[in-house]
């Protein structure tokens, strides 16, 4: 695959396992392995078994009406949100899981900024029977609080990250340290398409179910696999890396990945990483990423639990250098508004998180016929507090 990665764990100028001695040993094992246990028919047929039977998917394909009659285009939405557990983080938490089994691993830790990632999980170990250890940031716990209480029912431990800027990024330094720590039976489950190779590459294949079924549904229901648009939420870019996918040799298509502007791109609280990031070194890839002039993190913000991280994942960082995708990015404001729109158009309740790339519909311009996808990456129950905050309902 061209833009994917090479045997050395790169993409183009970014990627590698920029990490601490102590951990070469476990992602060592991850490298010699993964590749081997994912080709695994058996390991392949456990991991569509459980997408089918218990995630729920194919997730639809759902051509939006009263968006597209907006718009001017076929709107397409992939309704990642009506997963078991509520977003397209279970994809990657199953394939994992199942990877840490054939690992002989007895113990999972995992890092949670909207709380999505955790409750995966929490889910995936609680089905498999093995113990659960969730890092979280603290002002992620109150911004959350539901996702907290269901990890916890789920059986995990949730062990609050009191660092820096109590957020993502701390609570995954925290994982980290774990993980130095318990070299020989813990696999660390990381949400994204970031950290040090194999990790970006593992999870956007797990993540890539994403594109394959849409590819198909499209020719159902268009007759062509291929769209003219298709876009995503960035986070770290899991939901975006699957939803591309299966489409970034297709250089018709054209790519849109969605930032969190937060108050503003130049406001000083935004998480919007392309506008505001240089290249460097953040947990264990050499990637794009919010920093001082002196190469601190520089604290990001958004809204969104999930979008609020100074980073990309480094196929990402790759795809935006080489021009292959679009990075725009969007407002707290606007995606509020791009929320509320949904619900009553659609009725549809999307995550923060998801709104984001909805709210670009507005900025963009549209022929006829085009046909237009965009990962609906999660439901918006875990945000109702907010919504209610915001609009006062
Ligand atoms: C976690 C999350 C995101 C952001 O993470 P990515 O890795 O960028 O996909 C986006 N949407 C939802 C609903 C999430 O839970």
């Amino acid at each position: 695959m061209k833009y994917g990665v090479n045997e050395q764990g790169y993409y183009g100028d970014f990627g590698g396992a920029y990490i601490p001695e102590m951990l070469y040993p476990n992602v060592e094992e991850l490298r010699q392995e993964y590749i081997k246990i994912l080709s695994d028919p058996e390991f392949k047929a456990e991991f569509d078994q459980l997408l089918k039977d218990y995630v729920g998917r194919p997730s639809p394909l759902y051509h939006a009406k009263r968006y597209s009659e907006k718009y001017g285009a076929n709107i397409f939405f992939k309704r990642e949100d009506l997963n078991h557990t509520g977003s397209h983080k279970i994809n990657n938490a199953i394939g994992q899981i199942l990877l840490a089994k054939r690992l002989g691993k007895k113990r999972i830790i995992a890092e949670t900024g909207a709380g999505q990632h955790g409750v995966a999980t929490a889910t995936v170990c609680a089905l498999m029977g093995i113990e659960c250890i969730v890092y979280m940031g603290e002002i992620d716990m109150e911004r959350q609080a539901p996702n907290v209480a269901r990890m916890k029912m789920l059986g995990a431990t949730v062990v609050p990250a009191t660092s820096g800027s109590k957020t993502l990024k701390d609570a995954t330094n925290e994982a980290l340290r774990d993980w130095i720590g318990n070299p020989v039976d813990t696999h660390y489950i990381i949400g994204s398409v970031v950290g040090p190779y194999p990790y970006p590459d593992m999870v956007a294949r797990f993540q890539s179910i994403i594109s394959e079924e849409t590819k198909k549904q499209l020719l159902e229901q268009t007759g062509s696999e291929l769209p003219q648009y298709v876009m995503a939420c960035v986070g770290g870019g899991s939901n975006a890396m699957g939803m591309f996918y299966h489409f970034l040799d297709d250089e018709e298509v054209k790519l849109i990945a969605v930032e969190a502007a937060g108050k503003g791109v130049d406001s000083g609280h935004s998480a919007a990483t392309t506008f505001l990031g240089r290249e460097g070194v953040l947990h264990g890839s050499r990637t794009i990423l919010m920093q001082s002039d002196d190469g601190q993190v520089v604290e990001p913000y958004s809204i969104s639990a999930g979008l609020d991280y100074p980073g990309i994942g480094p196929q990402h960082a790759h795809l935006f250098k080489v021009n292959r995708a679009q990075y725009v990015s969007i407002t707290d404001d606007e995606s509020l508004n791009a929320g509320l729109l949904c619900s009553q158009m659609e009725g549809i309740i999307p995550a923060i998180e998801t709104a984001h790339a909805l709210a670009y519909l507005e900025k963009m311009t549209f022929e006829k016929n085009d046909n237009v996808v965009i990962c609906l990456s999660g439901r918006g129950d875990k945000d109702l507090n907010t919504y209610i905050k915001h609009f006062g309902f």
